[in-house]
């Protein structure tokens, strides 16, 4: 008979811990239908309003009157078809990078790059706060992991000092659950250990940041010096899986033993093929960032003025620090029977006593859907 798992479950119950998932309708966007009621949702991780695109939409039904919809096999066997290849290509030359390499999603893309390159004579070096699938990556390859304060580069320092070991320093571009940038300059100055690569995962800066959309590195001018850059596609792109990003013998190396990329299916060509159509867009859509800027800096004014207490963040990732997970999924439940999705984001996702409201912007949202957010904001207070 199966082991028990009431116990796991109901602990998760009593510590208000417990997952739900919401049942949704419609298109992706501002507007959708959850739970069989209409909501106005801050909660989407899709920045340029690219997930519903009409052109974006069109490419994919196209592609699959081309090539159908399952790709049939891992890239290695047939399943890698033009339309992966002419993205690669493309992504490459949007990075300025010898190479890129698809994978089927961002956790994956993590997971593969990190397990082929360190094994457990070598060391990881990541910042507190990075994303879960890099700590998973890390762990799954071997290596020592050791944490740096988030952000602070004395920390960091302190972890590289007497370690000539083969690493790897990580970091989130912007980070997923603070919408604060990483310190890539201060970053990079430590590269000039031996043996060092600098990892980036930029999954909620590409499209965003930059004025071609190129992300963190763009924003710093400071492309050359990351090594290992993997971006994901179900963001800002609206599309769906991820990317990595760098030298020819980086790129042939994952080819050869990234797991999670030699033994998995590819993404159907139909999704490469809108993802092409996708980046064309999000590298001219200077419209779209200069109406997410307008947006953050609208929404930060107005929710200090409340007494909001927002973290660090000039970017679509607005986080409003609560503290406990009690308080947190209250008002995240209010502001939900007011008709207005956001998350609550609690333990073990962000650290212990800092749950938080994730409020997240879109280029498709209204200047009068902010306003009705903040309204709302102001009456859970
Ligand atoms: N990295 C970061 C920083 C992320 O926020 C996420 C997704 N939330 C991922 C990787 C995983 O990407 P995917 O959803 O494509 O697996």
């Amino acid at each position: 008979m199966m082991f028990e798992l009431k116990g796991f479950l109901q602990q998760q119950q009593q510590q208000g811990l417990y997952r739900i998932r919401k049942i949704c309708e419609g298109m992706q966007g501002p507007q959708q239908i959850c739970n069989g009621k209409p909501v106005l949702s801050f909660c989407s991780n899709d920045y340029l309003g690219l997930a519903a695109d009409r052109c974006v939409a069109k490419s994919l039904q196209q592609a699959t009157d081309k090539y159908g919809v399952g790709s049939g096999a891992a890239h290695l066997i047939n399943g890698h078809t033009s339309a992966h290849h002419a993205l690669e290509e493309e992504l490459a030359e949007f990075t300025g990078r010898e190479r890129a390499l698809l994978f089927s999603t961002g956790y994956m893309a993590n997971l593969g790059v990190v397990s082929a390159l360190l094994d457990r004579n070598d060391l990881v070096v990541a910042d507190k706060l990075v994303h879960a699938s890099l700590i998973d990556a890390a762990k799954l390859s071997g290596a020592k992991l050791q944490r740096y304060k988030h952000g602070d580069m004395d920390s960091l320092t302190s972890r590289l000092k007497n370690n000539d070991a083969k690493k790897i320093i990580m970091s989130d571009g912007v980070f997923s659950m603070d919408g604060d940038i990483a310190p890539l300059p201060e970053i990079i100055n430590q590269r000039d250990k031996k043996n060092t690569a600098i990892l980036i995962d930029d999954a909620h800066g590409f499209g965003v940041l930059g004025k071609h959309g190129g992300g963190c590195v763009e924003h710093f001018n400071c492309n050359e010096d990351v090594d290992i850059l993997v971006g994901t596609l179900g963001k800002a792109f609206g599309t769906f899986g991820a990317f990595v990003v760098g030298s020819e013998d980086l790129i042939e190396t994952l080819i050869q033993s990234a797991r999670s990329y030699v033994f998995t299916t590819a993404m159907p060509a139909a999704i490469a093929e809108a993802t092409r159509t996708s980046l064309k867009i999000l590298q001219g859509a200077d419209d779209r960032r200069e109406k997410l800027r307008y947006l953050i800096k609208k929404f930060r004014q107005q929710a200090q003025q409340l007494g909001l207490a927002l973290g660090d963040s000039s970017t679509p990732i607005q986080p409003i620090i609560v503290g406990s997970t009690e308080k947190a999924l209250a008002m995240s439940e209010t502001l939900a029977a007011q008709g207005i999705l956001v998350s609550a984001i609690r333990p073990p996702t962000v650290p212990e006593g800092t749950a938080r409201l994730r409020v997240t912007f879109s280029a498709s949202h209204t200047e009068k859907q902010l306003d009705k957010l903040l309204v709302a904001l102001e009456s859970v207070l």
